[in-house]
């Protein structure tokens, strides 16, 4: 999907795992001394959510200031530019995750849900997400970032919550390739009409930007290049369709960028209905507006986001009221108060849930990234000043330009933000894009099993068992 060029700074793998040795070393020196680890300069840090935002964050932090604590339903990071690859099994899906765990002892980490803060006591009310999402605890905190991300929006469209799948998260890819084969399977069982096979193998993407696109791209090259040799008597009855409310796919891109993705997408019979307001979804059928309804076998919500229920809960801050609700900040990333309107010096809100005043950004992991480069250099600025934010600069975004995968070994790289002629599409693209993922992929196990699945993909396909 859209993302940038250097997202990250390249990982330094030797240094994280000398980081790990000295810190679990220092800790043992103190435990033996009966001292705690605790007691940092800057007491405690608590992060809220290990995505793009909160796992950048977490990773590179000085743990010497601060002591830090992660709150986050899910004990891993998600490499989503990369988790479209995963939902059709190009890439295995341990090869988009990273887990948490890996920098403890250095951070203390609760799978959990934040709830609630109250900045008067500075807590923070949290719920488990083990134990059937019983268990309540509260925890205290020093500075607090809230970096819960956002949801996927259904706009209140009827069904799609029930019928259609999202990609989000693993558990989504994981759903998503399961029922693509589902769907095949279902086409091939001895009691299926004929007048039935057509709507289970309509493949329907909902959201035409580059999340929609690329899952697009990449489901198609599933279908043509695995699903084909294996269910030869069902390939020729394939559809696939991508709508779209806007009058064009890939909005944000360059107009011949995106000519050229319409031309290719329409080559390879993915249809594009832009334009089309799907106004409820059943089991079965999507209702167009005008249109009545269409059969699908798989559809796939990409249509946007909408607000995390913890910056609903914030009300205390500027929420910042767009189609997701933001926190609304200053460009040091200080969420503002309600009451003033001031920025609050502990309380800072990073990635797609916040939104900086006068400065709209885009919901991205570049985005996300940078925000979360920038708060780590703050932070440890703010410590070395012994607790000052005399020294701290604003943020400013450098935009690194946008790539999209649409398929067939063919991507698109627009950075024309930067060089009205800088763009390229095809082939070339397609490397640049792989290489950039490459590039960007954190830890050595990764690095060693992306390359590794994209040469079991090429050689003996994708795998196509349904568990
Ligand atoms: P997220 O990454 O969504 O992380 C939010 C975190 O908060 C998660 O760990 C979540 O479990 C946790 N959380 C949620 N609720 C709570 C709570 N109540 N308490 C505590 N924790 C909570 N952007 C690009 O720039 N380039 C790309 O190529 C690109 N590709 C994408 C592909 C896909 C399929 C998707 C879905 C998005 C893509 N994006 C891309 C967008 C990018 O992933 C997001 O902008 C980015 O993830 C935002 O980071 P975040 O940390 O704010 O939110």
């Amino acid at each position: 999907t859209m993302q940038s060029m250097n997202l990250l700074t390249i990982p330094t793998i030797k240094k994280t795992s000398y980081d790990a040795f000295i810190s679990q070393t220092a800790s043992s020196i103190m435990l033996r001394r009966g001292m705690t680890s605790l007691g940092k300069t800057q007491g405690k840090l608590v992060i809220l959510g290990s995505g793009w935002a909160g796992f950048k964050l977490l990773k590179d932090i000085d743990t010497r200031h601060y002591e830090v604590i992660v709150v986050s339903p899910r004990n891993y990071f998600v490499f989503t530019p990369l988790l479209a690859s995963s939902s059709v099994g190009t890439l295995e899906f341990r090869c988009v995750v990273e887990p948490v765990r890996r920098y403890s002892p250095k951070i203390q980490y609760y799978q959990a849900y934040a709830d609630s803060v109250d900045i008067k006591k500075q807590t923070i009310h949290c719920t488990s997400n083990l134990n059937n999402k019983k268990d309540k605890f509260t925890i205290q905190y020093d500075t607090l970032v809230v970096a819960v991300g956002a949801n996927s929006n259904t706009f209140g469209i009827p069904g799609v919550g029930d019928y259609a799948l999202f990609l989000k998260d693993i558990s989504d890819a994981r759903k998503i390739r399961q029922r693509v084969i589902e769907c095949f399977e279902l086409a091939s069982q001895p009691n299926v009409t004929k007048e039935e096979i057509p709507g289970l193998l309509h493949f329907a993407v909902v959201g035409g930007g580059p999340t929609g696109v690329e899952f697009s791209a990449e489901l198609h090259d599933f279908i043509t290049q695995d699903m084909a040799r294996l269910y030869p008597d069902l390939i020729n009855l394939v559809t696939m369709t991508v709508y779209d409310v806007a009058p064009q796919i890939l909005g944000s891109f360059d107009q011949s960028l995106r000519d050229y993705a319409i031309k290719k997408f329409t080559r390879k019979g993915i249809q594009i209905r832009t334009g089309t307001l799907v106004e409820a979804v059943n089991e079965r059928h999507l209702v167009i507006k005008d249109n009545g309804n269409v059969s699908y076998g798989m559809l796939v919500w990409a249509t946007g986001l909408t607000d995390n229920p913890l910056t609903r809960a914030m009300g205390e801050y500027i929420i910042k009221d767009q189609s997701a609700k933001r926190l609304l900040t200053d460009n040091y990333f200080r969420v503002l108060s309600k009451d003033d309107g001031m920025p609050v010096n502990n309380v800072y809100a990073i990635g797609d849930c916040a939104s900086i005043k006068d400065y709209d950004l885009p919901a991205t992991a570049q985005v996300a990234n940078q925000k979360a480069m920038h708060l780590r250099k703050s932070l440890t600025r703010i410590a070395k000043d012994g607790g000052s934010f005399e020294n701290v600069k604003p943020f400013k975004f450098t935009n690194l330009g946008s790539m999209v995968y649409i398929g067939e070994q063919k991507a698109m790289v627009d950075l024309t933000s930067t060089n009205v002629k800088a763009k390229e599409r095809g082939t070339l693209a397609w490397i640049f894009w792989r290489s950039s993922y490459f590039t960007m992929t954190i830890s050595l196990r990764n690095k060693i099993l992306i390359p590794m699945y994209w040469i079991l993909t090429w050689f003996f396909g994708r795998d196509v068992s349904k568990f």
